[in-house]
């Protein structure tokens, strides 16, 4: 089987999605070919003919291929100006090879002035009209002789993220107007939270054969005639990573050690309205699947990317020893009051951990059902801190149960814990269409389109997203902007990981 992942994510590490899904094929006897389409056909554009205009595309375009090579290598990472002015020029690179009145595409971001990622209509019509996507050029140029040579009678689709959804079905109507004898599969994070909806209408049906819900590897092998039965569990197989393609300073390989969440109670967390089950294999089991990546693949990197390490695999890391470096996200869990364990983490390789704090004021972590509490978050931002872990804090803001006095709590303490702090993620509430608290609240769609997955909300204590939006960028950010290290553009947590030097250093 052919499995194609399409444009467009973060171009820094492969997808785990379809790393799983190969090791399920291969196992069981399918041959099947990975083909990670989002860094070839981004590398596809950016490497294109431009006619550059301008000074800076000019420039860009004359140091392309350095830049590239550069932020493959750790040095740039070790000076934020110059990391940004290349990442600004390569994403520069990368919006001027389209039609720029049309199109807008970043090294992270998609978007149609014409076609909307939630309408199923429109996704329909990017399938149609798949000459008119500025990856057209790439489906011919790099996929066609690809799905040519595959003799699998299917191909499949991951579509992970909104960023993937125009260009993922441009790319099936292209496979079913030019391999007619093709079966299209698609599935993915996207595809599941749409089939996971109470409305969803199936209004893929005439363009896609197939469209799975959930983890893909027990439905493509049923699909192949394989019956139920068959072994669960596979690590990951990422034969198809070809060396030096990917914008990081080594080999970063995903991993992920469960499925959903072990918490899965935050109220405002579109995980908990999409119910999706949580699974984990049992800790030994995972360290050793980890072991055979370490051996087969020799990452530089790991990223964990579960939505929160559990407590008992995070215990399993800190008595390991690996030969590359790790980061996730985690929970405050109060392991982390021991320093001891802190800094047996940073010994086996964690270099960051991620943090979905949320927000400084106790009362509104309790009614979010955060399962946080304050002291001890303290107590881990510093002990992380001491250890030698970078920390990168989550924050959100305009939840219906802030207002702006929280708001302004949340504010504090982050500055009372600014030297224990390396990054900072700032983000608006957006509602979960399928959540519980939706139903208790004046709600309108937040995007026009039969598949969106947001509302918008009257707030109930008139902390509404404008002055939000105004606290975070006039307030929030002009207090501590100084205090807390520039958020990598474009790439974020992906690329904070790699500035590990101390805090304070040049
Ligand atoms: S811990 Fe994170 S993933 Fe889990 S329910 Fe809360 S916000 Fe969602």
């Amino acid at each position: 089987m052919l499995l194609i992942f399409p444009p467009i994510a973060k171009p820094c590490e492969p997808p785990a999605g379809v790393a799983l899904l190969s090791a399920a094929l291969k196992e069981n006897g399918f041959p099947c070919e990975v083909v990670d389409a989002n860094i070839e056909g981004m590398l596809h554009l950016i490497q294109s003919d431009v006619t550059a205009k301008d000074v800076w595309s000019k420039r860009a375009i004359k140091k392309r291929e350095e830049i590239l090579f550069e932020l493959k290598g750790s040095r740039i990472y070790q000076n934020t100006d110059r990391y940004h002015q290349r990442v600004y020029d390569l994403n520069h690179m990368l919006s001027i090879s389209v039609d720029q009145k049309r199109f807008k595409i970043s090294l992270s971001d998609y978007s149609d002035s014409v076609l909307s990622s939630v309408n199923s209509k429109d996704l329909l019509k990017s399938a149609a009209e798949y000459k008119e996507n500025p990856f057209y050029g790439y489906f011919e140029a790099g996929l066609r002789q690809k799905v040519e040579d595959s003799s699998s009678e299917y191909v499949g689709l991951s579509i992970c993220y909104l960023n993937q959804a125009l260009v993922g079905f441009a790319l099936a109507g292209w496979i079913k107007d030019n391999f007619r004898d093709k079966k299209i599969i698609m599935g993915g994070g996207l595809i599941s939270s749409w089939m996971s909806r109470l409305d969803y209408t199936h209004p893929f049906d005439e363009l896609i054969d197939v469209c799975i819900k959930g983890e893909g590897e027990q439905p493509l092998l049923e699909l192949l005639g394989k019956n139920k039965g068959t072994k669960k569990h596979y690590v990951p197989d990422y034969d198809f990573v070809k060396k030096d393609v990917y914008l990081a300073p080594g080999k970063v390989l995903p991993f992920r050690a469960s499925i959903g969440c072990y918490w899965s109670k935050c109220r405002f967390c579109p995980e908990k309205a999409e119910t999706r089950a949580y699974s984990s294999q049992r800790a030994s089991k995972v360290l050793e699947d980890l072991r055979i990546i370490e051996q087969k693949y020799s990452p530089d990197y790991v990223h964990l990317i579960d939505n929160a390490v559990t407590p008992a695999f995070l215990r399993a890391l800190s008595h390991e020893r690996f030969s590359f470096k790790w980061y996730g996200f985690v929970r405050f869990e109060k392991d982390f009051l021991d320093p001891d364990f802190c800094r047996n983490l940073k010994e086996s390789g964690c270099d960051m951990l991620k943090l979905g704090l949320e927000s400084g004021d106790q009362a509104v972590l309790n009614q979010m059902n955060k399962g946080t509490d304050l002291e001890m978050a303290s107590k881990t931002l510093k002990n992380l801190h001491a250890a030698g872990i970078l920390t990168f804090v989550y924050l959100l803001f305009g939840t219906s149960f802030e207002d702006k006095a929280a708001a302004h709590k949340t504010l504090e303490f982050v500055k009372a814990h600014k030297a224990y702090i390396d990054y900072l993620n700032l983000a608006v509430f957006n509602l979960p269409k399928f959540s519980e608290d939706a139903e208790g609240l004046e709600t309108w769609e937040f995007y026009h389109g039969d598949l969106s997955l947001y509302l918008n909300f009257i707030h109930p204590l008139g902390w509404d997203r404008k002055q939000v939006k105004h606290f975070i960028q006039r307030i929030f950010k002009k207090e501590v902007s100084a205090s807390i290290r520039k958020n990598p553009a474009f790439f974020s947590s992906n690329h904070a990981v790699f500035f590990n030097r101390i805090k304070g250093e040049s």
